[in-house]
């Protein structure tokens, strides 16, 4: 006990806090808000809710409707599709043809325009093939216009404009037998052949909506945060909502995303009600213009080497350089295996496991204390200050980083309406009702966030159907089965980008980039091996999931303490569909090496060419 307590003062200092105090707050914090409906709370955007979806930001488009047939589709225009199909090009693919929802390329940042989106990842590591475009960010966080313009010119740079299908939902992928080929369906009435098929339809692209009583009842103006409505607000993505000037607006969430957004809201509307049920963490962003002399300094294949230095400190790995030196790395330097290889080599021996966990319990506790101080250090009321508290672990919710979100508060026009981990209690025509109070609204913003532990298929919009008629949502009714989380058996030609039992990383783009490589290399071989099939075999299936079930129960007794949120299933831990049950437990720096060591093998051991 004595060393214990003696390794943790090596480490983390004179501790000034009493830790069992602290446990029992998150514990009771997450009892509050702990939901027997879990994911089932929120509404699916469909039927009366479905104009929620509708796209703002361009004028629908008519154009007939196509029934030919290409070599490859990529269903998905964000980073993953942008990715995919910048690779096929590299390496020769012609015939292709991307198939994207919003009226333009870019994914997550075509829909999220609201004002204040900025990538939260530093910028340099986060937007990808920066070198293949020979473009630095302007900012080490860069705004949501720059990373959306990026997009457009990867599109522009890898002619995926061309017979692409935009403002084109898929609805329906069915495998031909006969043919050995992928017939696809959309909402434009197109049906057309395809040999290959890339999902790159990303993992948090479903907006939903909390459901709340009287959520339909509400008379004045509505819209979720992925589908920012600036007719009505007025002003652009950089804030100026000047339409607000003579509103009273509520926003319902302070996730990742209304933390962005808040600051712009507080700053142009007559008054602001923030409706919180839980708090964020929200500690420094310290954005910065990038440095001309640097950007001169940059040599070939530096971003990649920059995303890989990045990716191995926020995976738990040692480098001699914190390139990007911000406040994930710095998270994680302290949180993770670091701490205990730097407390390890202080005390000249190895940590037992109790010893690595307490000791990240207490760095994590002292974080949080950080964290806590900061809401004191800024916000003027210190009522208000205590509400915007988080108790919970810092890996509980998503970390935010942001300058100006809690100075919001400070203004006479903002009120905090913390529902103390209940959430709203309902909706009424004229407003939000909060502890039988009603709080009168021109606008009500759901910044309620995406879809995440509900089905694949649900989430996609559309089943697929596979060899011999076989459904995909039935096959995968309890939890995914893949190789790689790239394959499915009895789906052949079939390859699913994003976090299908594949690595969950803090950079998502560098795992689209790892398996656009992947699938890349796999295309090629069908090639050089003349092959018209690929498919994951059942035994190839079986090993990884084997795999994936060795490694993959790493965190579930620390997400179990947590407060409900995405992370964990809104608290029901155990839901193969669930955010982390996708990821590979080994971490993804062990997952990029299989994948590396699969190519470098070149017996493409568990799938099958024909
Ligand atoms: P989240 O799911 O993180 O947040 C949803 C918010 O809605 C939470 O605060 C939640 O509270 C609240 N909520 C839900 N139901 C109710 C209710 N009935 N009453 C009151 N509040 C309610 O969604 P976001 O859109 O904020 O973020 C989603 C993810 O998108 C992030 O985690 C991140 O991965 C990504 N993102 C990334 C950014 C980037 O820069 N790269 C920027 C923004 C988002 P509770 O916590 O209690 O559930």
């Amino acid at each position: 006990m004595n060393e214990l307590k003696e390794v943790l003062r090596a480490t983390l200092g004179e501790i000034d806090f009493d830790p069992n105090e602290l446990k029992a707050r998150y514990l009771s914090e997450r009892d509050k808000r702990l939901r027997e409906d879990a994911n089932d709370q929120y509404i699916e955007v469909k039927g009366d809710f479905s104009n929620y979806v509708d796209d703002p930001y361009a004028e629908r488009i008519e154009r007939e409707p196509v029934f030919d047939e290409v070599e490859i589709a990529v269903i998905g225009g964000g980073f993953g599709g942008l990715m995919m199909g910048g690779r096929l090009r590299e390496a020769g693919y012609e015939d292709l043809r991307v198939i994207e929802q919003g009226g333009d390329f870019g994914g997550t940042w075509y829909w999220n325009r609201y004002p204040g989106a900025m990538c939260d990842v530093e910028s340099y590591c986060y937007l990808p093939m920066l070198e293949e475009l020979n473009y630095v960010p302007k900012h080490k966080y860069s705004f949501a216009p720059e990373i959306m313009a990026h997009s457009k010119n990867i599109a522009k740079h890898y002619r995926l404009y061309d017979n692409a299908l935009l403002q084109t939902t898929v609805t329906g992928m069915t495998w031909d037998d006969a043919d050995e080929k992928w017939v696809i369906e959309t909402n434009r009435g197109d049906r057309f052949k395809a040999r290959f098929v890339a999902m790159a339809n990303g993992p948090l692209s479903r907006p939903k909506l909390p459901g709340i009583p009287g959520i339909d009842s509400f008379k004045g103006h509505t819209f979720h945060t992925s589908r920012w409505d600036y007719d009505y607000t007025g002003g652009d993505s950089a804030g100026g909502l000047n339409k607000l000037a003579d509103k009273k607006v509520g926003i319902i969430g302070t996730g990742a995303t209304a933390v962005q957004c808040i600051p712009h809201l507080g700053d142009s509307a007559e008054q602001l009600y923030v409706f919180q049920r839980t708090p964020s963490s929200v500690d420094v962003r310290n954005n910065r213009e990038t440095d001309p002399q640097w950007r001169e300094s940059l040599e070939p294949g530096w971003q990649e080497r920059r995303m890989d230095n990045f990716n191995i400190l926020v995976s738990g790995g040692d480098q001699d350089e914190d390139l990007v030196a911000d406040g994930w790395t710095d998270i994680f330097r302290n949180l993770t295996g670091v701490a205990a290889k730097t407390a390890s080599r202080k005390l000249g021996r190895r940590l037992s496991s109790v010893e690595k966990g307490a000791l990240m319990e207490m760095a994590d506790y002292k974080k949080m204390n950080t964290v806590r101080a900061r809401t004191d250090a800024i916000v003027s009321d210190s009522e208000t200050a205590e509400k915007l508290k988080p108790w919970y672990r810092q890996f509980c919710k998503r970390p935010c980083f942001h300058d100006d979100y809690l100075p919001t508060f400070n203004r006479p026009n903002v009120e905090l309406v913390d529902t103390a981990g209940r959430g709203v209690d309902r909706v009424t025509e004229n407003g939000v009702v909060v502890d039988g109070q009603e709080y009168e609204l021109d606008c009500l913003i759901f910044a309620t966030g995406f879809e995440v532990g509900t089905s694949y298929t649900r989430r996609a919009g559309y089943d697929i159907v596979g060899k011999g008629g076989q459904v995909l949502s039935e096959k995968w009714t309890d939890g995914l089965r893949t190789l790689h989380g790239l394959q499915t058996n009895g789906f052949p030609n079939c390859f699913f980008l994003g976090f299908t039992q594949s690595a969950v990383t803090v950079n998502v783009p560098q795992s689209l980039k790892e398996q656009a490589r992947h699938v890349t290399y796999i295309l090629d071989q069908i090639k050089a091996r003349n092959g018209k099939t690929v498919e994951a075999t059942e035994q190839g299936e079986l090993d990884w999931v084997a795999e994936m079930n060795s490694k993959a129960k790493m965190g579930e007794q620390f997400r179990a303490e947590c407060t409900p949120g995405y992370y964990n299933n809104e608290g029901k831990t155990g839901n193969p569909n669930g955010f982390f049950s996708f990821a590979y437990g080994a971490g993804p720096l062990r997952f990029f090496e299989i994948l590396q060591e699969w190519r470098n093998d070149g017996t493409l051991e568990g799938c099958e060419i024909r």
